[in-house]
């Protein structure tokens, strides 16, 4: 038997690609494409060539996120071509191809497989320096399909993204199992919505009367900061809002012997920036998390 002729030519296709980073979670919902998002930005402003591939086909985030709504994508005799948010960072997702972004996509195992396999083959990414794929939640048939795809062409590793909750980090631990399993290394673990923290100006206050009665009092005591200490202002104030006493991702990637990537805070300005579909890198708008993201980066 001879070679599989569909990973020959995601071979081939990948040849252009320098470098494959897996984005994977146990779950869903704990910020996988929010850093795959966010990564692919800032891969981009430090002016490399990026690809971001998006096949959580169930739940295709990505567009959006990146600002790519309504988008379409176009075929040409070199294959379908990725859509840019700038020259150095294009973008392919099934979301591109749904006509209704409400419709539900159900398909099964072979046809999702299918699909993952065709976007391989026969996306024009052009000369990358990296490709972030962002994968979807778990580890089920399309993950083994995935890896397969990409261990054919070379794949650096993958980040693994968690909550610090117990019922999380559990996933992971069945995620960095996988790794190891299939052979692909773990470039680390991000904690995200690690706390919450954000710049003190943008928290509400309330003021409970005894009779129970919640009052507004944000004005007021904003109009005090600025009054007395306005330096206060700037403070960026945190809190732990999930229980971290079992040591969270740190403790379980010590365990584990797997690098430990940092903590990512649930940053309300990050969430805004994902939903209007910016990068949080620019103009110093999420200050609470982007020196996070930022050192993550820097450890890849
Ligand atoms: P997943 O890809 O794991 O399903 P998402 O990246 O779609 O998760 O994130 C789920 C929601 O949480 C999104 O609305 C996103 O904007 C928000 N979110 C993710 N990480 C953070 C964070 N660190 N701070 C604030 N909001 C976040």
């Amino acid at each position: 038997k001879g070679p599989d002729p569909d990973l020959v030519a995601i071979a081939e296709r990948m040849a252009t690609v320098k470098h494959k980073i897996l984005v994977l979670s146990g779950k869903g919902g704990v910020g996988k494409s929010t850093i795959s998002a966010q990564l692919s930005f800032a891969l981009a402003a430090l002016d490399f060539q990026v690809g971001l591939l998006d096949i959580d086909i169930c739940g295709p985030s990505i567009p959006k996120m990146l600002g790519l709504e309504g988008q379409e994508i176009h075929q040409s005799n070199l294959g379908w071509s990725p859509v840019y948010v700038e020259s150095n960072l294009g973008v392919m997702s099934i979301g591109f191809m749904l006509p209704n972004p409400d419709e539900a996509v159900i398909w099964r195992g072979p046809r999702k497989n299918g699909l993952i396999k065709q976007f391989l083959k026969d996306v024009y990414w052009g000369e990358l320096d990296v490709l972030v794929v962002d994968a979807p939640p778990g580890t089920s048939d399309e993950h083994i399909s995935i890896v397969q795809c990409l261990q054919a062409t070379g794949l650096d590793g993958a980040i693994i993204v968690t909550t610090p909750q117990q019922v999380s980090l559990i996933d992971v631990r069945k995620e960095v199992s996988f790794c190891k399993k299939v052979g692909v290394p773990v470039l680390g673990v991000v904690e995200n919505m690690s706390g919450l923290a954000q710049p003190l100006s943008d928290f509400r206050f309330t003021k409970i009367t005894e009779a129970g009665e919640q009052n507004d009092v944000t004005e007021w005591v904003l109009q005090y900061m600025r009054d007395k200490a306005p330096e206060l202002l700037n403070l960026i104030a945190s809190s732990e809002v999930f229980d971290s006493s079992g040591g969270g991702a740190a403790k379980m990637c010590r365990e584990m012997g797997v690098p430990f990537l940092g903590k990512v805070p649930l940053d309300p300005q990050l969430c805004r920036a994902a939903e209007e579909g910016r990068s949080c890198f620019v103009d110093g708008q999420c200050t609470a998390s982007a020196p996070a993201l930022r050192s993550i980066i820097e450890k890849l």
